[in-house]
């Protein structure tokens, strides 16, 4: 039984007795006392589990919780970087709800937009509105925003300008949470800067440095543009290619710096003859070239040309200093001439070589014999290079003869160039276009080691009194290597000075004075002599043929020839045989070709007589046997 019923029931009956009949209740109570205890037994173990488990979650939540606050932390940590990343970033970062309600921006974008806009604006959607008013023009960004109203989760990009002139790039990007649009992210970056110079580097790839015009690319552009204008318009178009004649002059005797400044006065003084639409455009060096634009008639471009010419040849002043120059112009017309600006230009440069030609200072129309001339040239400069290579040109000599005695005292070298294909080509053609093409160096220094040869061989066979004459061109005679050249030539061949004679034209000694002066000085030291061929066809100041180191001058066979029949001619002979002697000069003529005028010629005392009368070029062989023959 239970202890607490059995003391229970020994305290009511105060011995261990109870009645009899009371014992099946007392047991059931008993028993009822039992099961209580067991239960109560089981509670307790069960209260005692659960209070357990309740502790371990408690610790739990407990870590957790620490957890928490260290995360929360970190988050307030990693959210202060950004904001003062947010902050600190170079550009300007609204931030908008799907309403397009500002909700957030950072220090730039109050900067930009001023701090106070900002504030009146914030968590409203007139932001954008207000942004307006700092934009120039104002409308040009609501056509943006448009597109927004027409597709809310689109990228924008662009540029805009702000009144203040300041330039700003914009990224526009959606803000999506799980596929749903949440707001918008304006990201704005002053670009100024950067735009200032990416238009100084595209103004400066389509202009000229010096002058600021535009330059060759710019042009083409402008020349396309009118093109397509013109057909529109039916009417024509110009392209006038100036040169400056005699700018290297300028720039060797007054320097660079001037030279500049003077490109500079003469692309204002070509403006001044233009209309305000026209183009002037500088291509490099002293080439300018003109677009003229909307013309009736060629007239037009010709009255152009004719103010151009005019007014580069008024004198310019620089430095205190007067200088004198003129311009050569050539003329292309679009639809006439081509269709494609390249070939227009390149057609307009052709002319303007033809107008150099002629004489500076004028101008001339470009036209299609002149571009056949042009073609044919090339191919000659292309056969003469594989001709040069393959050993196709050689080397004739016509002897000279002197009056007194009709015998040869000296001989001219003659280039010569026999095609294997063709006719033989004339040097008159072939030498031009090997001074046009750059290579007629080579072909000079080729003769002189031919002719040093040449003169050795004759040495050999005795003969040593005859004096051998080679042509020299512009281009040689002003190189300064030449002296050297001729030096190496002389001791490699075993020549002496007076074995040679140079023949320069009249053209050569109007170039820089003093370096022609150098030039011919060096030469006489070495006791080269020096001849004027062509005499009386250039211009040449009879001041030079006092000055320079001379010893003859060639009367030119074009007064020769007409001897006879032109008394005119005749005084003309007579007059450069009188001014030779004067100046103590020998005189030869050339291109004499009968005994009437080799009788003139005698009879006017002219030194030396070169022409078909007495011998034509020949071959050095011939030579060689006719003056070894002269000499026995
Ligand atoms: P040039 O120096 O005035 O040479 C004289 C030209 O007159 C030569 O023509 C010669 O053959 C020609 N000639 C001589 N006597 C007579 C004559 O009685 N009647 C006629 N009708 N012509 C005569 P070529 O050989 O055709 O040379 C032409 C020009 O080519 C030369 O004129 C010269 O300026 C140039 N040249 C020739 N060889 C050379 C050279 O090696 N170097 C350079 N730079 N030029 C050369
Ligand atoms: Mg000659
Ligand atoms: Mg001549």
């Amino acid at each position: 039984m239970h202890k607490l019923l059995s003391r229970q029931i020994k305290r009511h009956y105060l011995c261990d007795r109870m009645p009899q009949d009371l014992t099946p209740l007392i047991q059931a109570i008993g028993q009822a006392y039992d099961d209580f205890e067991n239960e109560r037994a089981l509670l307790e173990r069960s209260l005692e589990l659960v209070s357990e488990e309740l502790n371990q979650r408690n610790q739990e939540l407990r870590r957790k919780l620490l957890q928490l606050e260290d995360t929360y932390n970190q988050l307030g940590e990693s959210l202060a970087v950004l904001d003062s990343i947010f902050d600190a970033t170079g550009e300007a970062i609204l931030a908008f709800d799907s309403k397009s309600r500002l909700i957030r921006f950072n220090q730039m974008a109050q900067e930009i937009l001023g701090i106070e806009q900002v504030k009146k604006v914030y968590g409203s959607n007139r932001v954008m509105r207000t942004f307006f008013k700092i934009l120039s023009p104002e409308e040009e960004f609501s056509h943006e925003l448009r597109k927004l109203n027409a597709d809310p989760g689109c990228l924008l990009f662009g540029v805009i300008a702000l009144k203040d002139r300041r330039l700003f790039e914009y990224h526009s990007t959606p803000q999506l949470n799980a596929g749903q649009l949440v707001g918008r992210v304006w990201c704005f970056r002053n670009v100024t800067k950067i735009k200032e110079n990416e238009a100084l580097v595209k103004y400066q790839a389509f202009h000229d440095s010096l002058t600021e015009l535009p330059n060759r690319v710019l042009l083409i552009d402008r020349l396309n543009h009118a093109i397509k204008l013109s057909n529109r318009q039916k009417d024509l178009l110009a392209i006038l290619f100036i040169d400056l004649d005699h700018f290297k002059k300028v720039n060797d005797t007054a320097g660079h710096q001037l030279g500049d400044e003077l490109l500079i006065e003469v692309a204002k003084r070509i403006k001044g003859c233009l209309r305000e639409h026209d183009t002037l455009a500088r291509f490099g060096g002293d080439e300018f070239v003109v677009l003229l634009e909307n013309i009736k008639s060629h007239r037009v471009a010709a009255h152009t040309c004719q103010r151009i010419n005019l007014k580069l040849t008024e004198p310019f002043e620089l430095d205190g200093n007067l200088f004198h120059i003129s311009s050569s112009i050539g003329v292309s017309i679009y639809p006439r001439d081509d269709h494609q600006p390249e070939e227009l230009i390149r057609k307009a440069d052709m002319a303007m070589y033809h107008a150099k030609e002629k004489g500076r200072g004028t101008f001339e129309f470009f036209d299609s014999p002149l571009e056949r001339i042009a073609q044919f040239q090339l191919e000659l400069e292309n056969r003469l290079r594989d001709a040069f290579l393959q050993q196709q040109l050689t080397v004739f000599y016509q002897p000279q003869v002197d009056t007194k005695e009709f015998k040869v005292r000296r001989s001219e070298a003659l280039i010569r160039w026999f095609p294997k294909d063709g006719p033989p080509i004339s040097p008159a053609d072939f030498i031009p276009v090997a001074e046009r093409a750059g290579f007629i160096k080579e072909i000079g220094y080729w003769v002189l080691e031919q002719v040093c040869q040449q003169i050795s061989k004759l040495k050999t066979n005795g003969v040593d009194d005859v004096r051998m004459a080679i042509n020299l061109s512009a281009q040689q005679f002003a190189d300064e290597t030449l002296v050297d050249q001729i030096m190496k030539l002389m001791q490699k061949y075993k020549v002496e000075g007076q074995d040679l004679e140079l023949e320069i034209t009249e053209s050569m000694l109007l170039e820089d004075l003093e370096k022609v002066s150098a030039q011919l000085t060096q030469l006489r030291k070495l006791n080269i002599s020096i001849a004027i061929d062509d005499f009386g066809t250039g211009y040449s100041s009879l001041k030079y043929l006092q000055k320079l180191p001379i010893d003859s001058i060639k009367i030119d066979r074009s007064f020769i020839q007409e001897l006879s029949q032109n008394p005119g001619n005749q005084s003309i002979v007579n007059a450069i045989i009188s001014l030779g002697h004067n100046l103590k000069l020998d005189v030869v003529a050339e291109g004499v070709e009968d005994k009437a005028i080799v009788e003139f010629l005698c009879f006017r005392q002219c030194d030396y007589i070169q022409g078909y009368y007495f011998y034509k070029p020949m071959p050095a062989d011939e030579l060689l046997a006719l003056l070894t023959q002269q000499r026995r």
